[in-house]
């Protein structure tokens, strides 16, 4: 087997279902740097899909794994705690964009926190509605699955669902979707499925991250935290894509003048490291009885002391700050290609979680094929870029926050190219 190709031992021996997107090899990363089996060299627009904020590699990081890693490798949490889980939970009690006592619980996996968000809700409320939008993405376990407001290729085959979730139609101008629409849609909900007072949360992306970069209106996420508190309903802020100085804040909740009373995280949480984590309101949190919430591997202790690094390196190289200027500079050089390439139907964001919307300037549908050519293009050419949206037709930017500014201006020519091409 050894002497077939990659690609060919890919097929034979890994299911279709995990679709791969790169008919390439990685084998190091360095900061914004990839490199494949042939020793060519990437531009990391990826990210590892969100998770790579601090780049990476990032040395501090590296020595904080390597460090635990002479200490223990597993206790599980729930058998034996260390001091770094409690330290952890402390420092996102004090970040975390809620007022009054807060407490943090760790997992493994983003979905694992939706998951588990989810179940802290029910305990808390003895309720078992749940509400999302459209055109999210809140993972592929059957819950993560059944909340995702979208089906292909997320539920083909998968059911039956997971029951009690219902969806909203999520804002959109290219959708011709309003805010009024969304919340109409909530009244007629609570008139024709659910009684509110048998809804346990509503979920929301600050900004709908697989979705296509769909930034949540304040006036919608206002009108939700008022219709949340009139019924006892617990709003949920899934941050597992925006949250770690993507948006230019810490949490993307910050953004907004209104709190959730939970937040779930992961992704840019371990910078390559797997862990995620819930936080929320002190009460909410302690609804569910102990033994109820945990896993083998949840808070892997590895993934603590990483994640304790990731913390200190977006303080100290206020990567916050440079998501909003690097996103400035994205989204300006975006704007401008407006001029020369007429399929751009929409540039938006917020910090550095910028995409670009392409449709079909004659007919002005989406133009997933052009995405595609796109992002194959711009690979051609050393810049890894990734798709996203309901139907495909939207470019999303997720480089480290750490690449240097010459490399992110070659980044943004490479762009200019194939877009312009
Ligand atoms: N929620 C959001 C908002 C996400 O973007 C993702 C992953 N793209 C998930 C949940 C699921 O995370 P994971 O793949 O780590 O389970």
């Amino acid at each position: 087997m050894k002497s077939l190709d990659l690609n060919t031992r890919r097929s034979l021996a890994t299911p279709r279902g995990i679709g791969v997107m790169c008919d390439f090899y990685a084998v190091r990363g360095s900061n914004a740097t990839l490199w494949d089996t042939t020793g060519k060299e990437y531009i990391d627009f990826a990210g590892g899909i969100a998770v790579l904020n601090t780049g990476h590699c990032h040395p501090r990081i590296k020595a904080a794994i390597a460090a635990q890693l002479d200490c223990f490798t597993h206790t599980a949490y729930q058998i034996v705690p260390y001091e770094g889980y409690i330290s952890l939970a402390e420092r996102i009690n004090s970040i975390a964009p809620i007022t009054g006592l807060k407490k943090t619980a760790f997992f493994t996996t983003g979905v694992e926190a939706v998951e588990n968000a989810v179940k802290i809700a029910r305990s808390y409320t003895g309720r078992s509605g749940v509400i999302a939008f459209t055109g999210s993405f809140h993972g592929r376990t059957m819950l993560g699955m059944a909340l995702t407001g979208k089906v292909a290729p997320y539920k083909l085959s998968f059911g039956p669902m997971p029951g009690d979730i219902y969806h909203l139609p999520f804002p959109s101008a290219t959708q011709d979707v309003s805010v009024a629409d969304s919340l109409k849609a909530l009244d007629f909900l609570f008139k024709a499925d659910i009684d509110p007072k048998r809804v346990a949360a509503i979920i929301i992306e600050p900004v709908q991250g697989e979705g296509g970069f769909n930034v949540t209106p304040p006036e919608l996420m206002t009108a939700l935290r008022k219709v949340c508190d009139e019924h006892g309903i617990l709003l949920i802020a899934d941050e597992v894509q925006t949250g770690f100085g993507r948006t230019g804040k810490m949490f993307a909740m910050e953004h907004h003048t209104v709190e959730a009373d939970i937040i779930t995280m992961a992704k840019s949480l371990g910078g390559g490291m797997p862990i995620s984590g819930v936080v929320g309101r002190a009460e909410v949190m302690d609804g569910p009885a102990a033994g109820g919430l945990g896993g083998t591997y949840a808070g892997n202790p590895l993934a603590v002391a990483a994640a304790h690094a990731v913390l200190d390196v977006i303080r100290d190289e206020k990567l916050c700050e440079r998501a909003t200027v690097l996103g400035q500079r994205l989204t300006d050089r975006l704007n401008t290609l407006r001029a020369t390439c007429p399929a751009i139907a929409d540039v938006r964001g917020l910090g550095s979680m910028v995409a670009v919307e392409l449709n079909d300037p004659d007919t002005g549908e989406p133009d997933a094929a052009k995405v595609k050519a796109i992002q194959e293009k711009a690979l051609a050419q050393g810049l890894l870029l990734l798709s996203c949206g309901v139907y495909g037709n939207v470019l999303r930017f997720l480089y480290p926050l750490t690449i240097p500014d010459d490399q992110f201006a070659s980044a943004l020519d490479i762009l200019s190219n194939v877009l312009a091409a």
